[in-house]
């Protein structure tokens, strides 16, 4: 979508090509996804664990959204949160090595259903990784919810158990994704431009 079409905050306005996902249609995926979580899981208890930083948006979107489902319907189902912060990213291209910085409670997921909400998944290694960890604390199950997946070359081939939308193979900002923690104050998931990625891009260590 064209950008004029889209309320912009003038900060960002020079630094984007255009809208990919608008933030109304986040929420109505988001509440498609709240409704199958919940008809899967029945009445068992879960735990969400938030990948920080670029989770966050889209983990309290579908904690809202199940708790409203949960009021509203015969099945209900019980929701801890968790949070652990992953780093891998400068510029846009992932540095490699991915740093896990700490979750306050990785033991106490021992024996419970853990659902990883996840903001994207490219190549599928941040995952994969989180995945060898949390194997480690034996919780009873792992599901991954993931807003966007990326049609990459360079998969691992690592799919989510539920998925927001698949996208195409740009760099994308915006609901709480970002180009070296900027973007993140922008509603709507965007491709940055040019102008965006020169004005915001830091040197390499
Ligand atoms: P992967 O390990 O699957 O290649 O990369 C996953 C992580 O890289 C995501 O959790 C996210 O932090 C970052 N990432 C991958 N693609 C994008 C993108 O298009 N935009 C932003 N902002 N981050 C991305
Ligand atoms: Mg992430
Ligand atoms: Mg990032």
């Amino acid at each position: 979508y064209s950008l004029d079409q889209f309320c912009i905050p003038k900060h960002y306005e020079n630094d984007l090509s255009h809208v990919l996902i608008p933030e109304g249609l986040i929420h109505d995926r988001t509440e498609r996804l709240a409704r199958d979580i919940i008809s899967d899981f029945g009445t068992d208890a879960i735990v969400g664990l938030c990948v920080l930083k670029g989770g966050y948006k889209f983990f309290t979107d579908l904690c809202n959204k199940m708790q409203l489902l949960n009021r509203n319907s015969d099945q209900s189902v019980p929701m801890s949160v968790d949070f652990i912060r992953i780093k891998s990213y400068v510029n846009e291209k992932s540095s490699g090595d991915i740093e896990v910085i700490g979750c306050d409670n990785l033991d106490g997921l021992k024996g419970k259903n853990v659902l990883i909400v996840e903001d994207i998944i490219d190549t599928g290694k941040t995952m994969q990784h989180l995945l060898e960890l949390l194997k480690k604390v034996e919780p009873k199950s792992i599901k991954v919810a993931s807003l966007l997946v990326k049609r990459t070359p360079l998969s691992v081939g690592y799919k989510p158990d539920y998925i927001g939308f698949e996208v195409p193979d740009v760099f994308l900002v915006g609901y709480a994704l970002d180009f070296n923690e900027y973007f993140r104050d922008l509603g709507h998931i965007c491709v940055i431009n040019k102008n965006g990625k020169t004005k915001y891009s830091v040197t390499e260590k």
